[in-house]
């Protein structure tokens, strides 16, 4: 209320001074973290949570999560997030199952991608679960932390500051709290007030990208010893070993010494519920083997006969048309196999599309029609598997 709007100020202090508007707690801790995240981005010490004093439906509203200052038991919340237009906020919802014990604590996210449904069922049923009296270590679950993207069913965030632009909220961590665009900003406050202090490992769930299918698998970086350990703890049928794109949220989370890895939960936009099984069946895995929970381990990539590829090759249209696919998800192909043909519009073959070399099917298009450079099968393979010929290899 006291702030002097200035367009000389500098965004930085600007971004400063609006959490003068807030409540004295919240301003000690919000003025806090702005400062850690503008000079050393590193800090991973959670400075207490800070309520706004608002409730919605219920639950408090929070600016920033501490889980060591909450009582065993468990805790919803609503987070903060960026402003949107209007001057209104976009919250997040935020579950922890704090054990009555210490221990490790691990985080569960979902709705980085709007139309990417089937995680947001494999977090609320693994929740659901738990029980704190039985716990040692915590969990904490981000269910819709693009939540723009998620009320609009759609993979990206709706930001309109120089009108319409969809942008990929997971190629934009770790963020930025002082970013001149909201979904840097979001993923800065969410990485630095709720992720980053309060995590000691990180799955973030998705499913494909609307118009695809794809097998139950993890993108996961294999070559470090946590991630590869509780990848290989989910009974699923393949695991891509792949740095994946800067800018995910799983490597932002490495990057700060958090081991992260990405579950990937078959199609988008609905619930594969025989999908989420295998899903929450494994992260129950993960949780028995940070010792969270206890019990006896379910089944594993081992009893699942998990495939590990450490190469992905896009099959891409040269046309524009309707596609009829010819394999399956999980099929195993061989070099020259023809796996789609191509119609115009009046039945006429445009053309025939051959994988250029072996491996399985990891993910195939569901709508009937592609244009020119449309991904229509996703082949992975293990390059230590010979290959003959011309094959694409990378
Ligand atoms: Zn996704």
């Amino acid at each position: 209320m006291t702030n002097r709007r200035n367009d000389e100020i500098d965004r930085r202090d600007f971004m400063l001074a609006s959490v003068g508007a807030l409540g004295a707690a919240a301003l000690i801790a919000g003025t806090a973290q702005a400062q850690d995240a503008g000079a050393k981005p590193e800090t991973s010490g959670a400075a207490g949570t800070a309520f706004t004093g608002d409730i919605i439906d219920g639950k408090q509203v929070i600016t920033a999560l501490d889980i060591s200052d909450l009582e065993p038991g468990k805790h919803s919340f609503y987070f903060r997030g960026a402003q949107m237009p209007t001057g209104q906020h976009w919250y997040v919802s935020v579950m922890v199952a704090k054990g009555a014990a210490p221990g490790k604590r691990l985080g569960l996210i979902s709705g980085v991608h709007g139309d990417e449904m089937s995680p947001i069922h494999t977090l609320q049923t693994v929740m659901n679960q738990l029980d704190p009296a039985q716990m040692s270590g915590s969990v904490i679950a981000v269910f819709d932390l693009s939540r723009p993207a998620v009320e609009a069913m759609s993979r990206r965030w709706h930001s309109s500051g120089r009108g319409m632009d969809l942008i990929d909220i997971n190629r934009a961590f770790p963020g930025n709290e002082n970013a001149p665009e909201a979904s840097t900003r979001h993923a800065g406050l969410v990485f630095n007030r709720l992720l980053r202090p309060n995590l000691d490992y990180g799955l973030d769930f998705h499913t494909a990208a609307t118009a695809m299918d794809a097998t139950a698998f993890h993108l996961a970086r294999m070559d470090q010893p946590d991630v590869r350990a509780m990848a290989e703890l989910f009974p699923i049928d393949q695991i891509f070993d792949n740095f994946g794109e800067v800018g995910l949220l799983a490597n932002a989370l490495i990057d700060a010494g958090i081991p992260a890895l990405t579950p990937e939960i078959g199609k988008p936009r609905v619930f594969d519920h025989a999908m989420i099984e295998l899903f929450v069946e494994g992260t129950l895995n993960v949780l028995k083997h940070h010792g969270i929970i206890t019990g006896p381990m379910g089944r594993t990539g081992a009893d699942s006969g998990v495939f590990i590829a450490d190469g992905m090759l896009p099959i891409l249209t040269t046309h524009g048309g309707f596609v009829e696919l010819l394999v399956e998800l999980n099929e195993v192909v061989v070099e020259g196999q023809k796996v789609a043909i191509q119609r115009n519009t009046f039945g006429e073959v445009v053309a025939e599309y051959t994988t250029p070399r072996g491996g399985e099917v990891g993910a195939r298009r569901t709508d009937a029609t592609a244009e020119e450079g449309t991904p229509i099968v996703f082949i992975v393979f293990d390059s230590a598997t010979p290959v003959g010929g011309d094959a694409i290899v990378e």
